[in-house]
Parts: C-alpha cells; structure tokens; sequence
C-alpha cells in the first residue's frame, strides 16, 4: 500500500483522530459520517459549491509574488490571498461547504461555536445566505472583548447565546453547543470551524479548505512552470487553513511542510498555544490527538495574542505531521508575529491578520535558498485586529 498522510477508512491519521463521542451523540455524527463523502462526490454539490466559492466568496484568491519581501529575504515567496475572500479570511471555504452539507441533509436549523467571533461570523453569513435560522455559542467573556464580531453576527440574523459556565470562553461555548446537538439531532447541523471535532469532522473541513492547494497548484504551474513549490507554510490554530494548503501536497514529499504555532510570550512561559511542542496525546472535542494538559489530563488555558491560535488542542491530521515529521513545527511568539504583521504591511502594503502574521515570523527564523519556491498561505486579513496593532505599536 501506497504511503499516505491522508486519513484511512476509520478515521484515523496514523495513530490520531476518530470519534470518541458520549452515547447520546452518536446519531448525529454517525448520519454525518455515512453520507458526507457522498454528498460531497455529487456533481450537484460541487457545481454549487465552486459556483459559491466563485460568485460569493470571490474565489480563485491570488498567488500573488511578494516582490520586495522576497528581495528583503533573497528567496522566492508567494503569498495565497485567502484574506481577499468576502467575510476576510479562509474560514467561509468550510461554512459555505458545510450550509450545502446541511442543506442535503434535510436540516433547517445551524449551530456553532466561537471564541474570537471569526467561525461565529463566518457561519452567521452563510445562513444568511441560505435562510437557515443560526445560533451561535460563545463565551461571556469572549462576548465582551469580541463586541464588533458579536454585533456582526446579530446583523446578520443569528441568536448569539453566552456560555455562563466554566472559564466562559471557547471550550465551554462548545460543550454548549455540543448539548444542544444531542437535544435536537434530527433538525439541527452543527458546523465545526477547524479541522477538530469528531470524525468525520477534521476530514470534512480539510476538503472544503482543499480548494486553497488545488489553486496553488493551478497558480504555480501558469506562474513558475511548476505545481511544487519547496515550501509551504501556515499558521495553525486548529488547523484548517494549514490543511486546505497542505492538501494535495500531503503525500508528496518533495514539498516540504511548515507549521507556525503561537509560542505566545514563550514556549517555556507558561502563556502560550505551542500545542505539538508542549502537547500530550489525550481527547478533546470527540478526537484523539496532541493538546496542552496538566500532569492528571486537565486541559490548560492556551494563550497567544491572536484570537485564533489560542486553542489548546491542534487537530489530529497535524498531530500526525508533527508526530511523523512530515511537518516542521515552529513556534513563533507574540513579539515576533507583531513585527513580522508591521513588516508585511510595510513592504508589501498588506496588513494581515495577527494569526497569519505568525506564518509571516518564519523568514526571520529560517533560511531558505535564492531559488526556493516558499508559498505563505496568507490566511486572513487584519482590519479586525486594528485595536490590537494599535495598543501593541502604540500607533
Ligand atoms: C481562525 C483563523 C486561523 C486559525 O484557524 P485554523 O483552523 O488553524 O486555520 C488562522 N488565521 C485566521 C485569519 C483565522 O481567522
């Protein structure tokens, strides 16, 4: 059998992933797991799908060569503009796949979670596109530092809900939301926002996102005469983004894979999303994989300055890269993602989001050679995190 990084049959990479779900789940993600594949090979979907992705969403993004960043660091580098999609980042790729999957499976109310607000905005949008009722879990914490997000959201027709329990942030807007699949699992969908969850979550959300390598591969050929680059390189949260671009890569190991985590003010400082370095193996939200725990298995509070890295777990299809070194990880801190997102907007008259800006700190970490192809999956946009930029620069 051929090598491949990809998940087998079981829902599995390597050693991580599968659906460790309680009993009262089980329906809901079994009905999932049985038709997706199915309903994703129908032409019909994918003609509306791409027909989405094209007119809404506003797809192909650009390869775009970085001119004077690549002068700066005497290599090639392309920067995949998922932050020119409507609602500014890659994560409407997955929400518009998932209301189509909805749709098919004969459900007419959506549910999801957010931390900072960016999932919760990018479902809210596809409902409203759809006219499909939304209510959105979050944090009551998050709810108050997230109010331009959260007002987002009610313009666009969804019921924000506040999850009053525990640290009142991302996971415990998940077990609300979670609660709510079980006690409405015939007309009820829930849409994941990252390549984690149960199977056939992680698999399903890194297909949709697959759009962004098989534009890459499109886009290089026509650009450099060649579909490889030499690197690839994506921030990981979760990890999505960093799966639709490693995707059709995967099992072609002449491209080498990179993956930037939050090292947050330090990996060693105790504040900080260095999931793989810092992980053990154990389960959170229904798969098996790397995430940040005490030594007795509790689940530690990650930290990183942006709002979208600061998960404790990573999914299990990066566990396996990390585990197999397929994937470099490095991890990048507050400060140097700050500097590198100064510079992007500097150099290249880009302002990125400070998630992406993560990805952006590699070329001050690692040399690569005057003739490497290093293709940056420029993630999302930074207009929602002016506030940040503006205490962080003092601008
Ligand atoms: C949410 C988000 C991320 C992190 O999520 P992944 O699932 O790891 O991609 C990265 N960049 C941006 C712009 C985001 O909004």
């Amino acid at each position: 059998m051929k090598k491949t990084f990809n998940i087998n049959e079981k829902g599995y990479y390597g050693e991580f992933g599968g659906a460790y779900i309680p009993e009262m789940l089980y329906p809901n993600v079994e009905e999932l797991r049985q038709n997706y594949l199915k309903i994703m090979a129908d032409a019909s979907f994918q003609e509306e799908f791409h027909a989405l992705l094209k007119d809404y969403v506003g797809r192909p993004s650009p390869l775009y060569f970085a001119k004077r960043l690549s002068e700066k660091y005497n290599t090639k580098i392309y920067l995949k503009r998922e932050d020119l999609n409507h609602t500014g980042a890659h994560k409407v790729n997955n929400t518009i796949g998932q209301i189509l999957m909805a749709q098919r499976l004969g459900k007419t109310r959506v549910i999801a979670e957010t931390g900072a607000g960016q999932h919760g905005v990018a479902t809210a949008t596809v409902c409203a596109l759809m006219g499909i009722e939304c209510i959105v879990y979050m944090g009551e914490i998050d709810i108050a530092r997230q109010a331009p997000n959260v007002a987002r959201m009610k313009m666009l027709g969804a019921k924000v809900v506040p999850a009053t329990s525990g640290s009142k942030t991302l996971k415990d807007a998940t077990n609300e939301a979670i609660r709510d699949w079980i006690n409405n699992p015939v007309d009820t969908h829930y849409i994941i926002g990252s390549v984690v969850g149960p199977h056939p979550y992680p698999d399903m959300v890194a297909r949709f996102q697959a759009v962004v390598s098989e534009e890459i591969k499109k886009q290089l050929l026509e650009k450099e005469g060649t579909e490889n680059p030499n690197y690839l390189i994506a921030c990981v949260g979760g990890g999505s983004n960093a799966a639709g671009t490693y995707y059709h890569y995967l099992d072609n190991e002449d491209v080498k894979i990179i993956a930037v985590e939050a090292a947050g003010k330090g990996v060693d400082s105790g504040e900080s999303a260095a999931t793989s370095v810092l992980g053990k193996e154990g389960i959170i939200h229904g798969s098996k994989t790397l995430l940040m725990q005490t030594k007795d298995g509790q689940i530690t509070e990650p930290y990183s300055i942006s709002a979208g890295l600061d998960y404790p777990g990573v999914g299990p299809m990066h566990a396996h890269l990390y585990k197999t070194k397929r994937a470099e990880f490095i991890a990048i801190t507050d400060d140097g993602a700050m500097k590198a997102g100064m510079q992007l907007s500097k150099l290249e008259g880009i302002i990125p989001a400070i998630e992406t800006s993560h990805a952006l700190a590699i070329f001050e970490h690692k040399t690569f050679e005057p003739n490497d192809i290093v293709v940056v999956n420029l993630s999302g946009r930074g207009d929602k995190d002016l506030q940040n930029y503006i205490e962080y620069f003092n601008l």
